[in-house]
């Protein structure tokens, strides 16, 4: 097997404080990094020098360390906006993370949406995806309709452009599946919908960490993460629309920082980004996050994605070389997430043997429970790989997995 000696992992290993330590006595492998990241000692120490030496409200005192901080949190925004290609810095609005995202714009459409109105969700999306428009056609009367998957975990695009229709107003759909890693093909997906005059809402939690992202030219109207995945910290993410979207959108939240006048009679809002952005926002997170997008770049989205991509196919190799393992999702056209169960063995049990191991997985629907059904299982073992992780990990995961194996049959 060829391997790409673009990334030194030994040395990024060394940024990761977290993977030195030990989980039941053995050095921890960490495979549930679709859940969450590893934070390396770069971020932390951006989070530990904003409360050491700048901690204040922003963009509302005139005193120094405000201005520091605000200085910093707008410079965050720019960096994001410039790793994203976002034509302008307020079309860049800091969000909790993915799941605030979707419901600021699934409530923004509250009243553009009557019944007869049709919106489209895709069958492989995390709940996230799924229950804020659930809510939104309860509100509204709009009718949710589900692009179906195949049997191989991949969206049914014929199938796809027989929902779209003048009545469809909104698709929704995931960059990549967080169950499965599918890479779905969402320019394709969002040239077909503006063809008909809907908006496009991409999920981009699972592809921001991979993947290097044009929102211009994918043409997306909502493009929204977090920075948890992303080697961020959690409590932080961010929403990008076209400008012309959030001049027309209402505001999620009322409070401060969103206004720029206030009297009992009527408010006015600001300006944008801080319109959506009422109260205090997690000032310190979103420098972070610029940080965090400053550390992967430094070690460049192309070749973490030709590493892991390498790391899938090995690991995809080995498991197959196991008997009763069944793998869900494409063969090719995926990240790092393999997603599968061995034969006459409850996933759960698999994962509570692996993590006595020091090994960490995910058991479970991943949030992802129509795609359970689809495939009648009550779920899946999720290994999903980052950078950080190494082919040593995967020897050690599957060595872990055949004596589980063995323990359990
Ligand atoms: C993780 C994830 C979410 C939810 O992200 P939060 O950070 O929990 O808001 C949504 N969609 C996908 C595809 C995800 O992987």
């Amino acid at each position: 097997m060829k391997t790409v000696e673009l990334l030194d992992v030994e040395k990024i290993r060394k940024d990761f404080p977290i993977l030195k330590r030990e989980v039941n006595g053995r050095p921890l492998v960490y495979l549930d990094n679709a859940a969450t990241s590893q934070t390396p000692q770069q971020v932390i120490n951006v989070i530990v020098d904003y409360y050491s030496n700048y901690n204040a409200n922003i963009h509302r005192g005139v005193h120094s360390l405000s201005q520091e901080a605000t200085d910093a949190y707008e410079l965050a925004r720019q960096k994001i906006q410039k790793h994203f290609n976002a034509n302008k810095s307020h079309e860049i609005i800091f969000t909790s993370g993915t799941t605030h995202g979707i419901n600021l714009i699934a409530n923004g459409f509250s009243n553009r949406l009557k019944a007869g109105d049709e919106v489209i969700v895709s069958a492989l999306e995390h709940h996230s995806n799924i229950v804020p428009w659930q809510m939104l056609c309860e509100r509204s009367g709009a009718n949710l309709k589900v692009i179906p998957m195949t049997q191989a975990g991949e969206l049914d695009m014929e199938a796809y452009g027989k929902l779209l229709n003048t009545n469809t107003k909104l698709v929704f759909v995931n960059h990549i599946s967080n169950a499965l890693g599918t890479i779905n093909p969402v320019a394709e997906i969002i040239n077909m919908a503006h063809e008909v005059g809907a908006a496009v809402l991409v999920d981009g939690a699972q592809s921001v960490p991979h993947m290097n992202i044009d929102v211009q030219k994918l043409d997306a109207d909502f493009y929204v993460c977090s920075a948890h995945k992303i080697c961020g910290p959690t409590g932080i993410g961010m929403l990008y629309a076209k400008e012309s979207w959030l001049l027309e959108l209402p505001p999620y939240q009322g409070g401060g920082e969103m206004i720029s006048e206030v009297t009992f009679e009527k408010t006015t809002y600001a300006d944008l980004p801080h319109k959506f952005e009422a109260g205090t926002p997690n000032v310190c997170g979103g420098i972070a996050f610029g940080a965090a997008i400053d550390y992967m770049n430094a070690i460049g989205l192309e070749a973490i994605s030709s590493y892991e991509q390498e790391l899938l196919d090995y690991a995809t190799q080995e498991l197959n070389s196991l008997d009763g393992v069944v793998i869900y999702g494409p063969d090719k056209n995926k990240t790092s997430v393999i997603s599968f169960n061995v034969e006459n063995i409850h996933p759960y049990d698999v994962g509570t043997l692996l993590d006595k191991m020091g090994i960490a997985v995910r058991t479970g629907h991943h949030c992802a429970q129509p795609i359970m059904d689809f495939y009648q299982i009550p779920g899946t073992i999720r290994a999903s790989f980052m950078f950080y992780n190494t082919k040593d990990e995967v020897d050690t995961f599957i060595s872990g997995l055949k004596k589980a194996i063995l323990m359990l049959s």
